[in-house]
């Protein structure tokens, strides 16, 4: 049995991520699973709504699929949900210590080789070749790599600081649920922890597997859509061909299955793609400083400017690191 491709949206919340998974969902041979790291507490523990418009688990994509690994969706979600527990951000820290790793992912390797089953069902009766996780988190990315045999590729997909903090103030409500909940909000200080930990120890994940990183800017994204979809169809293993999706920077969404994420996954029937710069005069002055500040390593790293006017750079990185670079190639 080959491995099934696994194209992992991986980085912080608040990039864009969700508009590049739909995209890419148009494309017949990628399937949008969505955030799956929350699969079993929020799609199936909160009874959240697919992109389709059915719960996930009436959905009949996720139907068969969950059919495919249980007969008990909510003991098997509570189960998973509690391994889940077992290996989350705080424990990054401890992986270090000689042995925790491999003791951790021992327990808990029912969460992973589960997910393997229920995105090979998926791929099977969807005919895809590449299922999209956009759940972010490095953390998930390193439980499914370490512990399935789905050949995952990771895209380390960054957005400028300020426009993630400013995204985090936001006070959205969380349309993929009926609960009338609201979607988190961050604090400056709060966001730019979350930015710094999750872009860095993506970054320690995943640099060494140089086939199988790539990185790319959101910004250099909506710059040229149609270059950065062909260098990522190439790096997922699947050809895209952007001229059967784009219609310049627009595009239409068709059906999707996309099962958790943000709430712009559901209800949207087309996207345009454009640059939004509204952080640049809508953040305080005091956030923009802050922001600025607390992720200034990693600002300068990925090429931002520091004024929030200024223009962007190629990243100056080793030759390695510049290959991985979808914006640069
Ligand atoms: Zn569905």
């Amino acid at each position: 049995m080959t491995a099934l491709k696994v194209l992992y949206i991986g980085g912080t919340g608040r990039t864009g991520s969700t508009m590049v998974d739909q995209l890419l969902g148009q494309f017949p041979d990628y399937f949008s699973g969505g955030e799956m790291a929350f699969f079993w507490s929020r799609g199936i523990g909160a009874g959240a709504i697919c992109a389709c418009g059915a719960p996930v688990r009436d959905c009949p994509v996720w139907h068969h699929a969950i059919a495919s690994v249980t007969d008990d969706p909510d003991g098997l979600a509570a189960r998973l949900v509690a391994r889940r527990q077992r290996f989350r951000w705080p424990h990054v820290f401890a992986m270090w210590w000689p042995g925790f790793s491999g003791r951790r992912l021992r327990e808990i390797a029912e969460l992973p080789t589960t997910a393997e089953a229920l995105y090979r069902d998926v791929a099977t009766t969807q005919d895809s070749e590449v299922f999209i996780d956009s759940s972010k988190e490095p953390h998930y990315s390193y439980i499914l790599r370490e512990g399935s045999e789905l050949d995952l590729r990771f895209l380390h997909l960054v957005r400028d600081p300020r426009a993630v903090g400013r995204s985090w103030q936001r006070r959205r409500a969380e349309a993929g649920l009926t609960t009338g909940e609201m979607m988190e909000q961050r604090s400056s200080p709060v966001a730019s922890a979350y930015y710094l930990f999750s872009n860095i120890v993506s970054e320690i994940f995943w640099r060494s597997r140089t086939d199988r990183y790539a990185f790319l800017r959101y910004e250099d994204f909506v710059a040229d859509p149609a270059r950065i979809l062909i260098a990522i169809g190439e790096f997922a293993g699947a050809p895209i061909d952007p001229s059967t999706v784009l219609d310049g920077a627009s595009f239409e969404i068709g059906e999707l299955h996309t099962s958790w994420g943000n709430p712009s996954r559901v209800g949207r029937t087309s996207i345009t793609i454009r640059q939004d710069d509204a952080w640049r005069t809508e953040l305080s002055r005091r956030d923009m400083v802050l922001l600025t500040a607390l992720n200034l390593p990693l600002l300068l790293h990925y090429g931002y400017p520091i004024r929030p006017s200024g223009r962007r750079r190629t990243r100056l990185r080793s030759s390695r690191l510049r290959r991985a670079d979808l914006g640069q190639r």
